[in-house]
């Protein structure tokens, strides 16, 4: 049974809590159903009812019940959704698309119907209701101060009098089952958006030879690289993977396998893939700010191939920090460096790496 009153614009509530009739100590703002007013709320902003500690209590703690579980579920969801992402990676759009809707809503729909995530139930709310302001009251005690304090009975309706309107779709019109729901949907898709576009590491592929070579990533072709034999700062493909562990093949067009390695890529950072022409090797060049009359410092990359990971950020790829042919480096005044070193990778021969 629910009772409804007009709400003059001047009345405070009772001080009779609404949850069971006590006498009320504790102010707690009345919840407000579904207003579709095209200006917002009409009348007060916001209005009290007085509960008794008891009720207040148990309000709060409900409310940081609901709170605990929806970060719990939050959690599983973006949990869930990076596991998929970096497992599949760009492979099996649909089945990640998939994945994420149901990590993200299952476990609060399942929580929902085993009874762990209850319903609060609002014993006195606010409505608008045409021009008037009508509070609505679900027990018959907190009925009867509102009545000893003068509010007018407008009118009785024995079911829930909330009727979202058609013109004005909103969240609060939704159910408890389905606003979660879709609120836990909404953050497993932008978290996968954001992995998708955010969580790449660039990759870097070289091949050297005379015919173009098939890059696959986890079995999936990933480009196509044109041969590269000579330094070149346009040299290879470069492209964007989404980090996980991946396994990345070099085919030849002929179908002869060129090198294949499983990596971990991680996100933001750097890697070379490259099939090498024999005494060709893959060196830092680097150089400190302020030593422009010292030569560069080569080290090769360490590790084997035919991934590398660059610890460094590149400052150029495959050109000299040194003009070559002249004496003087090039002017330190260009360098978009606040200081430190500057590096670049660079393809030389492995035994003398230096320029004479
Ligand atoms: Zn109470």
């Amino acid at each position: 049974m629910e009772y409804a009153f007009q709400l003059p614009e001047e009345k405070l509530l009772p001080a009779i809590c609404p949850d069971c009739g006590a006498p009320g100590t504790r102010p707690r703002r009345v919840h407000r159903v579904a207003a579709p007013s095209p200006h917002g709320y009409k009348g007060r902003p916001s209005l009290d009812a007085f509960y008794c500690d008891l009720c207040a209590d148990e309000r709060s703690s409900s409310k940081t019940r609901e709170l605990a579980l929806f970060a719990a579920c939050g959690l599983l969801a973006v949990s869930a959704v990076t596991a998929a992402a970096l497992g599949w990676g760009s492979r099996a759009l649909v089945l990640q698309i998939a994945f994420t809707s149901a990590a993200s809503t299952l476990p609060a729909l399942a929580l929902s119907w085993l009874g762990a995530w209850p319903e609060r139930k609002e014993n006195v709310c606010i409505e608008e209701r045409g021009e008037t302001t009508v509070i609505s009251c679900r027990t018959r005690q907190f009925r009867r101060a509102l009545l000893e304090h003068g509010f007018i009975a407008e009118a009785i309706s024995e079911s829930p009098s909330v009727q979202p309107s058609e013109d004005s779709f909103h969240l609060g019109s939704l159910g408890p089952f389905p606003r979660r729901a879709l609120t836990l949907g909404a953050l497993g898709f932008t978290w996968l958006a954001l992995l998708h576009s955010l969580g790449g590491s660039t990759v870097r592929v070289l091949v050297s030879g005379h015919q173009q070579a098939v890059l696959l990533i986890d079995g999936r072709h990933g480009g196509l690289v044109d041969p590269t034999n000579d330094e070149d700062p346009q040299a290879g493909l470069s492209t964007r993977i989404l980090g996980g562990r991946r396994t990345l093949k070099l085919y030849a067009k002929t179908g002869e396998s060129l090198g294949e390695q499983t990596a971990t890529l991680w996100p933001g950072r750097t890697y070379i893939v490259a099939h090498l022409a024999p005494g060709q090797c893959l060196f830092w060049e680097q150089r400190k700010y302020g030593e422009r009359s010292r030569p560069s410092v080569f080290s090769p990359l360490p590790g084997l191939g035919p991934v590398w990971e660059l610890r460094h950020h590149v400052d150029s790829w495959f050109l000299p920090l040194q003009a070559p042919g002249s004496k003087e480096p090039q002017s330190e005044d260009d360098w978009q460096s606040s200081g430190g070193v500057r590096r670049a990778i660079r393809l030389r021969p492995c035994r003398s790496p230096a320029p004479p």
